[in-house]
């Protein structure tokens, strides 16, 4: 059985893990009304997996014979300004999650639950990669510029990308 307090920040972090797939969809809609179909399929894979995200969580929740409580996501933003712009969000936006996932596991390790740090073990070493990779397209971005046939070649590398478990 899982504490009641554990349970409620497993529920919240839940709710973050949707919350960031939601952001993700909101920035591939925006990339596509940019005519930017690469980078928008993406941000679409990147959406996929904080769901799958939060359904690690979901499910070990309901492992531990918690309950599931799910609240209401967030509206996400609608406008990113300019390619720059949504990759930032989108860094703010894990590093955020990372934070998140920091206090989890402080209050999983002040509580003594060992099973839920082991769980939440892959979801440190997942923050890391994640803002890696958000750090570096970001970077790929801001080089870019405003020059057209290399934002439209980062469109296409983007675009090549595929979802994980099929050989990306
Ligand atoms: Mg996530």
């Amino acid at each position: 059985m899982i504490s009641p307090s554990i349970e409620a920040a497993i529920n919240r972090q839940i709710n973050h893990e949707i919350a960031a797939a939601y952001n993700y969809l909101a920035i591939s809609a925006w990339f596509e009304q940019q005519n930017l179909p690469g980078f928008a399929a993406w941000f679409m894979i990147q959406r996929s997996e904080e769901l799958e995200h939060a359904m690690r969580l979901y499910n070990y929740l309901l492992d531990r014979d918690g309950s599931v409580a799910l609240g209401a996501v967030e509206q996400p933003r609608g406008d990113y300004g300019d390619i720059k712009g949504a990759f930032e969000a989108a860094l703010a936006m894990e590093k955020a999650n990372t934070a998140a996932i920091n206090e989890l596991y402080k209050q999983a390790k002040d509580e003594d639950d060992f099973a839920t740090l082991s769980h939440l073990q892959w979801f440190l070493d997942e923050q890391v990669e994640e803002e890696k990779i958000m750090g570096e397209s970001l970077a790929m971005v801001e080089l870019a510029g405003n020059d057209s046939s290399a934002i439209l070649m980062l469109n296409e590398k983007f675009g090549a990308r595929k979802p994980e478990g099929e050989g990306a």
